[in-house]
């Protein structure tokens, strides 16, 4: 690994305020374990089980985020440790975090994953799902989920002017709701959004956190 690099991204990162998610995906305990000793303490995983191995094998003050596609059956399975749910995407989903969350004693921290991308292949809900989702009366129930901000993700392209019209329409919704929902409550503040390809134009448009990968562990095989 390359700890040059992330010292450079750390930097950059901190002149805009922004946190680093180092996304640590199909690498092996020992890259994080790397990264871990020059200071990072959040790293992000896209699968339930691999999460899980990870989460036995290293220190315990790693915060894990889980960033991927979320299965309701197995909310149960990271409700006792995960720091933070960036990939919330049905009120399906949210009622069984906060089951969980209830269960383990925890109120779970949580973001709404909402779709900015131009292709069918991402997850999320779109803006106008979005709303009535707050606005439910089963979502006001909620005891133990907090829906600190919001995340999404970008199209996979080069053209950047689309990059950053995706990411700034992601910044207005936040604003909007932050109005709308969640005057009184400070903590929606998160706004999860960049990757290694695009996290600059991100951090242009007000991210708040950075998913990043590849740039920090190397290419993944797959
Ligand atoms: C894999 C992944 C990332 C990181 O991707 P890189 O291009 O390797 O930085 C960020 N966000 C999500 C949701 C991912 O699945």
């Amino acid at each position: 690994m390359d700890l040059q690099n992330f010292e450079t991204i750390r930097a950059e990162l901190k002149r805009h305020n922004t946190h680093l998610i180092a996304v640590s995906k199909t690498k092996p305990v020992e890259a994080i374990t790397e990264l871990y000793g020059a200071g990072q303490r959040d790293f992000g995983e896209n699968k339930v089980q691999e999460m899980i191995a990870k989460y036995e094998q290293l220190p315990k003050d790693i915060r894990w985020h889980l960033i991927g596609h979320l299965q309701t059956n197995k909310v149960k399975f990271i409700a006792p440790f995960v720091h933070l749910i960036h990939s919330v995407d049905s009120l399906k989903l949210l009622t069984e975090v906060n089951k969980q969350a209830v269960k383990s004693g925890r109120v779970i921290d949580c973001l709404l994953q909402i779709y900015i991308a131009n292709e069918d292949t991402k997850f999320g809900l779109s803006f106008e799902e979005a709303e009535p989702l707050l606005s439910s009366h089963e979502y006001l129930q909620l005891t133990n989920v907090r829906i600190c901000g919001l995340m999404g993700m970008a199209t996979n392209t080069d053209n950047e002017a689309q990059i950053e019209r995706e990411f700034a329409s992601l910044k207005k919704f936040h604003e909007q709701l932050k109005q709308k929902h969640f005057s009184d409550k400070p903590y929606f503040k998160e706004l999860s959004m960049g990757m290694s390809s695009d996290y600059q134009l991100a951090l242009k448009h007000g991210a708040t956190m950075v998913r990043i990968g590849s740039v920090l562990f190397g290419e993944r095989n797959h």
